[in-house]
């Protein structure tokens, strides 16, 4: 009787659908009797005869190997079954069961079969919580550990789709959808839906693996490591039950998760602190390519070595980064950078609330205090408490804690003026303040924690019955009146059982719009905001206190939000009563049933893209019911108002006017570039729209187009007379060192160095120690040019000693400096021919004897730094048409730090770079506007460390940062980069990154295309 064993494959092994595998494994019958015919069937396919490879007899056994090609066709799991048969025709029979997918899983996964185990459905109905999007994703995925997370984008992309992560979908815009194709104008209903991946299964805490990854000395007391589908709420309870009570130190909202949250700049009503975005130390996503992405700023929490032990992919195929810049873009990204698998955040202790709320007008509140500073310190409150509650004539109850040191500050406006023939108003002292907009103040000052809560919150909004809020409306019309007793009992008699509260609730908006004025709307308002927002005193765990108000599932909601200044805000009010009372005034008439609210977030967030841009910034939001008559109209027209009162729109909330030039507006050119750019660098340098959708390509936020971020090309001279050629990628991994004479020839021991980037490639200069000047091309594809005689095309001035270059307009820019102190200009055209050396001196004047150079093309111009054996710095442009500006003086200009050896150049945004080095081994940096003003000059070391004695530097701009690599005289090569907003990377050791070539003693740096 034979028996069976199969190798290969093994079983819940992931293979690639549609192409050939092998089956192998060895089949063993008693001798004298053997195995004659293997066959193997995949599902209910023809049998394929194995071929068989008889192996040595085993004691009384005889054992063939066998192994055969099929084909799984299809992706989903495949039963191969192999039957062998013996001499004497018994058969044995094995099974194995495999997954057939498109993709290819790296191995670094530990789930290798997380292709099975990944929750996906195909064609499947997305709506998001408000209900205004609904479509079919053609793939929906919902994915329960980082592995099948991994495969979900992988399979998407693999698909053809673009991908679109989503929380609780509590986001009213086009944000959150996932749309294929970036031809098809935008719409907030995707016409070509692209896959989307629900985070729900990913809401665990990775505490234990924080400790596993921090850099020594990190106390991870006040740390949190989440899945970042994890919602508010659940944070805050898992926060509040950890041995140390902890909380968040920035609240709003708390059924939107937390990678929703950070995702669009949600705030909530902080007014000591910067939103929640701000306290989030480093993110784990997936980003395009299914490439992990571990983000963090440059003075990190974590340890690197350790990450790539803890997550293994991002050893082998992800990438780290500690980049203050890539950070900022990548915490507010809208979804446009990844799936965010996990965030670490920081923590504060938990902490009680007292909360405060009194009830007055808008014009009375900012009219005597149009900063309305005594609503951000609590005087406002303290003072009103020794008075009545406005909605009633009650006295307030007494306060349950303090008023000063408030961090939470709120005002909730009705957008419909108090009517004088509105009847709810009699025996109130509201009668008063008739034609003025009833508004609820709220602050929270932070007490010790409470034993037990004091006082409820109000209902949600979804918890009214529509009858109660008809009634208030009804009673606003005062009493007695027979006509419109009948027509209300009639609406609510109309009303059917079918429908929906939201319906219902639209319904009667209309009705009273069609009906009656709007003392009507007015009163219902009111009435809905006294029910959820209770006047008075509340006491209770800090988050139990976070929420500001709710819609609830029940009832559809619209919303629209912008962050302004609080001047800007408190500008805005008065227009937005305007758009209400023009709908008001429409025939027929639109009311808008909704409350606007006003809260503050107390610092600037350091987001790139985070819409509180102030500190404060005062958050105002229209939040009305969906469905009633001109509401979408509304919505449409308080955007363009917004935008035209210099708000930034809130990306989650309705967001479908704004365009790409609104964006640049409010961000500013740079900002957006340094956004694009982090997309670049998350997308395989522009090369992947993974994450586009039609909110990024209206937006001008796409990745598609996007700025490709070149690489930096470094070129060293060793003690030895060699040269060496590295590239740091992109992703800040550096190439080993090449040696250029292998490739491009030698010529001798050189001396001297330097580079340039022209049509793309790489232009290098070499001068050697007999004084002569040699250039090579290095290649899109990687090979060299062999080294050619420079001074042989363009003149020999004599014995060169430092050299210096540029590319400008296709062709290449070099200056050289000879050993009599003169300085020597030539032009490599795109033929190849040159141009025979000029005398610079002659052109821009004599300063003495030159022992250094450096150029860069800015604008378009040839910008030259020059050295002189005095120590003294000298700059001159080259205007394109040739003509020479005089020298001038740099340290005239940028300080007197002491005697200059060695300079560099780069031009960085339009404006040139220049850093300098002293004799006394420091190393200065200094920037020449556009309008020709320069920077005093900056202390590098200062910023990026202390490093030793410089003698050598070099220096290139990539997009709007100054990368900067310097040699100190222990022949150690140190690289920094300088970001937009002026802070320093710490130097990093670059032989510890591309190999120790011995003592450089020169470097010249050029960035190119990455290939
Ligand atoms: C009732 C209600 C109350 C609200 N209250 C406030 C408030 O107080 N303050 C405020 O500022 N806003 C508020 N909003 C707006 C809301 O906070 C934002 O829209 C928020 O983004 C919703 O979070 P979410 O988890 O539902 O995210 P989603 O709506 O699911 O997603 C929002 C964005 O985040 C992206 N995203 C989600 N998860 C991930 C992930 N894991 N990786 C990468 N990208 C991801 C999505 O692609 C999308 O671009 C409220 C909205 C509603 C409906």
């Amino acid at each position: 009787m034979p028996s069976l064993l199969i190798d290969q494959p093994v079983a819940d092994q992931v293979v690639l659908a549609n192409q050939p595998i092998e089956v192998s494994g060895s089949a063993t019958d008693q001798s004298p009797m053997s195995v004659n015919l293997v066959t193997v069937q995949i599902d209910a396919g023809p049998p394929v005869k194995a071929q068989l490879m008889p192996s040595s007899p085993f004691r009384n056994r005889t054992i063939v190997d066998f192994s055969a090609t099929i084909l799984p066709s299809g992706i989903g799991r495949h039963v191969i079954t192999v039957t062998a048969t013996g001499t004497r025709g018994f058969k044995a029979t094995q099974t194995v069961i495999i997954s057939a997918n498109i993709v290819v899983f790296p191995p670094c996964y530990p789930e290798q079969n997380a292709a099975t185990n990944l929750s996906s459905g195909a064609n499947q109905s997305f709506t998001n919580w408000p209900q205004n999007i609904q479509f079919n994703a053609p793939e929906y995925y919902t994915p329960k550990t980082l592995s099948e997370l991994a495969y979900a984008v992988l399979q998407a992309e693999a698909l053809g789709h673009h991908v679109r992560a989503f929380g609780s979908s509590w986001s009213f815009s086009d944000v959150l959808c996932a749309t294929d194709s970036s031809t098809v104008p935008p719409t907030l209903i995707p016409q070509q839906p692209g896959a989307m991946i629900a985070t729900s299964q990913l809401q665990a805490s990775l505490q234990q693996e924080l400790q596993q990854v921090l850099a020594p000395g990190v106390d991870a007391t006040f740390l949190i490591h989440v899945q970042a589908g994890i919602t508010i709420t659940a944070l805050n309870s898992l926060l509040d039950n950890l041995p140390v009570r902890q909380t968040l130190n920035s609240g709003g909202g708390s059924g939107q998760t937390l990678a929703g949250v950070i995702s669009t700049s949600t705030h909530g009503g902080d007014s000591l602190v910067p939103p929640l975005a701000d306290f989030v130390c480093a993110i784990h996503m997936v980003g395009a390519g299914g490439i992990e992405h571990w983000i963090e700023p440059d003075q990190g929490i974590t340890d690197p070595a350790k990450l790539r032990v803890v997550y293994p992919c991002l050893a082998s195929n992800g990438s780290i980064h500690y980049d203050t810049q890539l950070f900022r873009a990548a915490l507010v990204a809208a979804g446009s950078m990844g799936v965010i698998y996990s965030m670490v955040l920081k923590t504060v202790p938990q902490f009680g609330l007292v909360q405060h709320r009194a009830v007055t007008t808008w014009e009375a509140l900012q009219g005597p205090d149009p900063s309305l500073t005594s609503v951000l310190d609590g005087s406002f409150l303290s003072s009103a408490y020794g008075l009545v509650n406005l909605l009633d004539g009650t006295p307030l109850p007494a306060s349950l804690g303090p008023f000063a040191g408030n961090r939470f500050s709120q005002i909730v406006i009705n957008p419909y003026a108090l009517e004088s023939n509105d009847a709810t108003l009699n025996g109130t002292p509201l009668k008063l303040y008739v034609g003025q907009h009833l508004c609820f103040v709220t602050n929270r000052v932070p007490v010790p924690i409470p034993i037990g809560a004091s006082n409820p919150g109000g209902g949600d909004i979804s918890s009214l019955d529509v009858t109660k809020v008809g009634q208030a409306a009804r009673d606003s019309l005062g009493s007695n009146v027979l006509d419109y007793d009948i027509r209300f009992l009639n609406f609510l008699n109309s009303l059917t059982p079918n429908e929906d509260l939201s319906t219902k609730a639209a319904l009667l908006v209309d009705f009273l719009a069609q009906n009656f004025d709007e003392r009507t709307i007015s009163a219902v308002i009111t009435y809905v905001l006294r029910q959820i927002m209770p006047v008075g005193e509340r006491l209770d765990v800090s988050y139990k206190l976070s929420d500001v108000l709710s819609w609830g599932a029940a009832i559809r909601s619209l919303s629209v939000e912008a962050m302004f200044s609080v001047p800007d805000a408190v500008a805005f009010v008065p227009q937005v009563f305007a758009l209400v009372e023009s709908y008001a005034a429409r025939s027929p008439k639109n009311y808008i049933a909704g409350y606007l609210s006003l809260r503050f977030v107390g610092q600037k967030t350091t987001a790139l893209l985070g819409t509180q841009r102030w500190s404060p910034t005062c958050c105002v939001e229209y939040a009305m019911l969906s469905g009633s008559d001109g509401a979408a109209e509304f919505v449409n027209d308080l955007q363009k108002l917004a935008l035209g009162s210099h708000g930034a729109l809130h990306w989650g909330q309705c967001n479908e006017v704004m365009t790409a030039v609104d964006v640049q507006n409010i961000y500013g050119f740079d900002t957006i570039e340094a956004f694009r750019q982090a997309r670049g660098i998350l997308s395989k340098n522009a090369t992947l729209a993974t994450f586009d959708n039609s909110f990024t390509d209206r937006l001008g936020l796409s990745a598609e187009g996007s700025i490709i971020i070149e690489e930096l090309d470094l070129v060293g001279v060793t003690s030895d007379g060699n040269i060496w050629h590295t590239i740091r990628h992109t992703d800040g991994i550096w190439l080993g060192f090449g040696d250029v004479k292998g490739q491009a020839g030698n010529k001798g021991a050189f001396t001297a160095v330097a580079a340039a980037s022209v049509a793309g490639e790489l232009q290098l200069i070499g001068v050697t120690s007999d004084g002569n000047i040699w250039h090579t091309i290095r290649h899109a594809d990687g090979s060299w040019s062999g080294f050619g005689d420079v001074k042989g095309q363009a003149g020999n001035r004599g014995a060169f000693t430092a050299v210096a270059a540029a590319g400008i307009a296709g062709e290449l820019q070099l200056i050289g400096v000879t050993n009599d102190g003169n300085v020597w200009h030539t032009i490599r055209h795109a033929d190849g021919s040159w141009l025979r050396f000029g005398d610079v001196k002659g052109q821009a004047g004599n300063k003495g004897a030159f022992t250094a150079v450096a150029a860069a093309g800015v604008a378009g111009e040839l910008q030259l730094i020059g050295v002189t054996s005095d120590g003294n710095i000298w700059h001159t442009i080259r205007h394109a048409d040739g003509i020479w500006l005089g020298f001038g003086d740099v340290k005239g200009q940028a300080g007197n730090k002491g005697a200059f050896t060695a300079v560099a150049a780069a031009s960085v945004a339009g404006e040139l770079q220049l850093i300098g080095v002293t004799n006394d081994g420091n190393v200065w940096h200094t920037i020449r506007h556009a309008d020709g003003s320069w920077v005093g000059f900056g202390d590098v070391k200062g910023q990026a460390g202390n490093k030793g004695t410089f003698t050598a530097v070099t220096a290139v701009g990539i997009a709007v940062e100054l990368q900067l690599i310097g040699v100190t005289n222990d022949g150690n090569v140190w690289h920094t980069i300088r970001h937009a907003d002026g802070s320093w990377v710490g130097f990093g050791d670059v032989k510890g990154q591309a190999g120790s070539k011995g003592t450089f003693t020169a470097v010249g740096a050029a960035s190119t295309p990455p290939h």
